[in-house]
């Protein structure tokens, strides 16, 4: 219908969106999808954007930050024309440069982290459905009414019931084929259209998850945003080994919350234990706090190893895919429950509950696709098992690992095949004349990749024997992480939106991500602990937020035992899995809308725009190994938020760097067009170690719009970090100090002095209110 004095307007014909509607003073009823929605915003000038639709948008980024590429390897062998030698500027058979083929290897990345979201999110949604309807409400509570920022950004539309979130699949899905398609022999063939894709791709991630995320809360009765979830017991010691085990790994909810609600209704929830590994683990605990955690994916394969569970259930992303393998090996049982994930096994999804329960006695591994049946199945086989395996013994005893250091020839393969370098050799070599310490020190590192053992010439079981030592020498692996809350609250974002856009609050800091961590989970904690002491906002995701618990003060306080979960200053908020990503740049794209009253409806640059140039978020992804951390991560890019990866990801092969010069926004009042601080400097940048990381943080949470208030506290933290780590005044400091007004006091003779030596001018003039969109 349309409504008097208001036009219908066809948004596919808006070839330029902005420049179309920026005079345009019109509210308007446009048709989404199929369907018409009420008028709760004028809507903006990109609802559903197709993949060129961004493309300004993406290209003013991209000027301002060009690719940086690192081909891991300069051949290309996609098709049957090639192999393709791109050395030395060599093009391929199909005419395709080393530049976009390194594009499209990222753009191809970008997808699979996108269509594994959708693909889960797909599953969630539907099977939702199924069991509570189309019309079930998307209901968050009173304090959250901006209740998908992205969605109403992206698609232009309110969602307000589970089948709303349908056709917002439909729409990623399309996006996502698309996408795909341009990676084919003889399509894109430039490197900037090969990166708007990505980030498009990105964009497309960000609001997969949300959707996923929505969906689970809503239909689960999972926290809306409370600050004070409970406290959760992490780690390897917290398990009851006494009772039947059930190990559940990946990311997808529902079995797991089957296997929770069978437990409650029979009432034997103190029982079984039911624990997690990876973002499983996190969507469990958010089900029922009875739920425990292992930890992040680093521990996998050590947990498996020790073979404390009785049954291991399984979902999708980021399982070992030689898990059966390693299960079996422990006498335990493995249950496979979804189609992206099949692992050979014999599907008896068809039998009931009582017959694959004989079934699994015998064969000890299934597929069973009807989740619901899991949850007895599960429950059920783990007490006999449990009974069968009591006395069973998976790792060698301290003596056989002795014995085993033995047969080490200390031919130093492992050290070379480690992706960390760490020192097995040397700690074989120790442990032959009976001494641990080697072992000790490579249990807090070690993420149990296995490498090392697969290529060991000995076929020394170095993972197991490892485990062994650590579960020796690490008595108490018991930690604390408080539930993860989903979405930040409005009223939050009414209180901290200010101080934020003005720098008072420093900055939020978002540790997100995976766990190919460098140097172990310490270091995550670390960066965590260095940003509360000072009043930033950190908000964690994944395994990062797993990591972050499994550190302890000399009180024996984990940080979520000392920190408030509340998005404030001081505050640690773990939002939840990797899906709840989505409410990290929900906040930014809150604050945009809630304080700074920036439409949201179809508006996607405007509103990117806002968040590049005001709002000093940054995103660590401190062990990024995915292709779903790639796709994360430039998502969050064309949200003008930059993120900070660790020296694994430099193997992505692409970062978004500036040249460090002056860049040039306009002033909205002025509207002229002037030089400014380089600032947010890059958009994805490596740190080479965690010391560098966290000099980073500050320098890239500094925003052209930061008063000279805030500007002094960022400049602040940024001089007082950098001494801390290295001893000395950062070398580049010049650049982020516009005027005089910017010195913080306390630090001000020796930074006056520093810019006299760097024969520093400041600027004369600078934009009040920036945007690049001009
Ligand atoms: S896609 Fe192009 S560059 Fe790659 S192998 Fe085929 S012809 Fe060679
Ligand atoms: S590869 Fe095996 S044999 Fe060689 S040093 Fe390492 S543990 Fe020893
Ligand atoms: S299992 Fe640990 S020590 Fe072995 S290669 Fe992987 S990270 Fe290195």
């Amino acid at each position: 219908m349309v409504m008097e004095n208001k036009i219908e307007i066809d948004a596919k014909k808006l070839l330029n969106p902005l420049v179309k509607m920026k005079n345009a003073n019109i509210s308007m009823k446009i048709k989404v999808g199929e369907e018409e929605e009420e008028d709760w915003e004028p809507m903006g000038p990109t609802p559903k954007p197709k993949v060129p639709t961004l493309r300004y948008w993406d290209f003013k980024l991209l000027e301002r930050y060009p690719p940086f590429y690192m081909p891991i390897c300069d051949m290309c062998c996609l098709c049957t024309f090639g192999k393709c030698d791109l050395s030395k500027g060599k093009k391929g058979a199909c005419g395709l440069n080393i530049k976009a083929q390194q594009a499209r290897v990222v753009l191809l990345a970008c997808c699979i982290g996108a269509a594994c979201h959708a693909g889960h999110s797909r599953h969630l949604v539907h099977h939702l459905i199924e069991k509570f309807g189309r019309n079930y409400p998307i209901d968050l509570g009173n304090e959250i009414e901006v209740e998908m920022p992205i969605a109403r950004t992206v698609m232009g539309m309110k969602p307000k019931t589970l089948g709303d979130l349908e056709k917002i699949l439909d729409y990623c899905e399309e996006q996502i084929t698309h996408l795909l398609s341009a990676t084919h022999t003889g399509q894109e063939g430039d490197y900037l259209d090969f990166e708007s894709k990505a980030l498009h791709a990105g964009m497309i991630d960000d609001l997969a998850r949300e959707v996923g995320d929505i969906a689970q809360i809503v239909a689960y009765n999972m926290p809306k945003g409370d600050e004070d979830t409970p406290l959760i017991d992490l780690g390897f010691g917290c398990i009851d080994k006494n009772k039947p085990v059930i190990l559940c790994i990946g990311h997808n909810v529902v079995p797991g919350g089957y296997i929770l609600e069978y437990l409650e209704e029979k009432n034997m929830e103190d029982e079984v234990e039911v624990c997690g590994i990876c973002c499983t683990a996190i969507d469990i605990t958010r089900v029922s706090d009875k739920a425990k955690v292992v930890g992040p994916l680093s521990r996998q394969l050590m947990f498996v190893r020790s073979g404390v569970a009785d049954v291991v259930v399984v979902d999708e992303q980021c399982i070992r895919t030689d898990i059966l393998e390693e299960v079996l090996k422990t006498g335990a049982v493995l249950i496979a429950t979804n189609e992206k994930m099949c692992l050979g096994l014999e599907d008896v999804s068809h039998m009931n509950e009582d017959e694959i329960i004989s079934y699994l006695l015998r064969n000890r591994a299934a597929l069973i696709l009807d989740e619901e049946k899991v949850g007895k199945v599960a429950v059920e086989v783990a007490k006999i098992v449990a009974k069968e395996r009591k006395d069973k013994k998976t790792l060698p005893n301290l003596d056989e690992v002795v014995e085993l250091a033995r047969q080490c020839t200390e031919c130093g393969w492992c050290n070379r095949n480690c992706p960390n370098a760490f020192k097995v050799k040397e700690a074989m070599a120790l442990a032959k004349q009976g001494n641990f310490d080697g072992f000790v020190d490579l249990y807090k590192r070690c993420y149990g990749c296995g490498r090392c053992e697969a290529i060991c010439p000995r076929n020394l079981p170095i993972v197991s024997m490892t485990t062994k030592v650590g579960e020796a020498y690490y008595k108490d692996l018991k930690f604390k992480i408080r539930a993860g809350r989903g979405p930040i609250k409005d009223v939050e974002i009414r209180s901290v939106g200010a101080p934020i856009v003005f720098g008072d609050i420093p900055g939020v800091v978002a540790l997100v991500g995976c766990s190919n961590h460098p140097n172990g989970e310490e270091e995550v904690a670390l960066i965590a602990k260095e940003f509360l002491e000072r009043k930033y906002i950190i908000v964690a995701t994944g395994c990062a937020a797993m990591a972050i618990g499994m550190w302890k003060d000399k009180d024996g306080k984990t940080l979520y035992e000392k920190y408030p979960g509340e998005f404030r200053a001081g505050g640690l908020v773990n939002c939840g899995s990797c899906l709840s990503n989505c409410h990290i740049s929900g906040a930014a794209i809150k604050i945009a809308n809630i304080f700074a009253k920036v439409p949201l409806r179809g508006n996607y640059a405007e509103v990117a725009d806002y968040i590049l140039n005001k709002v000093g978020a940054v995103g660590v992804a401190w062990g990024a190994m995915s292709q779903k951390a790639a796709a994360i991560a430039t998502g969050v890019n064309r949200w003008g938020i930059p993120v900070i990866v660790g020296p694994h990801g430099a193997k992505y092969r692409r970062l978004y760097l500036s040249n460090g010069e002056k860049f040039k926004a306009k002033d909205k009042k002025t509207g002229e067009i002037l030089e400014i601080d380089p600032v947010p400097e890059h958009l994805i940048v490596t740190a080479e170690n965690v010391k560098e990381c966290i000099c980073m943080i500050p320098k890239l949470c500094m925003r052209p719009n930061d008063t000279p208030k805030g500007r002094a506290n960022k400049i602040y933290h940024y001089v007082d970090v950098y001494e801390k780590y290295f001893g000395r005044m950062p070398p580049d400091l010049e650049k982020f100090v516009r005027t005089e007004k910017d010195i913080p006091f306390m630090m001000k003779d020796k930074i006056m002095a520093y810019l006299e030596e760097k024969g520093w001018k400041p600027l004369e003039k600078y934009p009040q209110d920036p945007t690049i969109l001009y």
